[in-house]
């Protein structure tokens, strides 16, 4: 990468690339629920605005599940028994094509294990999953075993991730309305980056 990475230049690229993403496959449904890949963004990012979260943990919300715009799997793959590993593609993709620092990239890469992590923690929190994320965490594992909790509690970020997991949960609201994926993507600025 070159030395000017967080230069208003490369951020203006990027925010074009992630934008023309949204654009291009925003309007596949979200996996087995009733709204759209970009409706689902919007909303875990509100979510996280709502909760006066900093603006990375914000971005990070909005991207969680920018793994599910570079695949070609289709949206229906966990019902075909297909786990995309979506969060990995998504982490990868962030932190090596656009540059992005562990703040943003790493609640991407742990909010399926935080998944894991509260199904192990929480007894309501398994109940409360909608069907279509009940029937992914067999595939992405199933609960955490003790070991893997005490692990992941020692993962930097995860505290972040379990927060991301939470608004990923509730961000399946048909017809809800937002701010534009505009405003959301306004609040990536240099110190998101990994500096050069
Ligand atoms: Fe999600």
């Amino acid at each position: 990468m070159s030395s000017d990475d967080s230069s208003p230049k490369r951020i203006s690229d990027i925010v074009e690339r992630l934008a023309g993403l949204f654009t291009d496959r925003g309007g596949e449904l979200y996996g087995g629920e009733a709204v759209t890949q970009l409706e689902h963004a919007l909303q875990a990012a509100q979510l996280a605005e709502q909760e006066d979260r900093p603006s990375h943990e914000i971005v990070s919300a909005l991207l969680h599940d920018v793994g599910h715009l570079i695949h070609d799997l289709g949206d229906d793959c966990a019902e075909r028994g297909i786990d995309d590993i979506h969060e990995r593609a998504g982490s990868d993709w962030l932190e090596s094509e656009a540059g992005f620092h562990g703040a943003v990239t790493q609640p991407v890469r742990l909010h399926v294990p935080a998944k894991r992590f509260l199904c192990a923690v929480d007894a309501d929190y398994h109940a409360s999953l909608s069907e279509a994320s009940q029937l992914s965490l067999s595939l992405q594992g199933g609960p955490f075993t003790d070991d893997e909790v005490a692990a992941f509690r020692k993962t930097p970020y995860s505290e972040s991730a379990v927060r991301l997991r939470t608004w990923d949960d509730k961000a399946k609201i048909p017809g809800l309305p937002t701010p534009s994926l505009q405003h959301f993507l306004s609040l990536i600025d240099p110190s998101m980056f990994v500096p050069t």
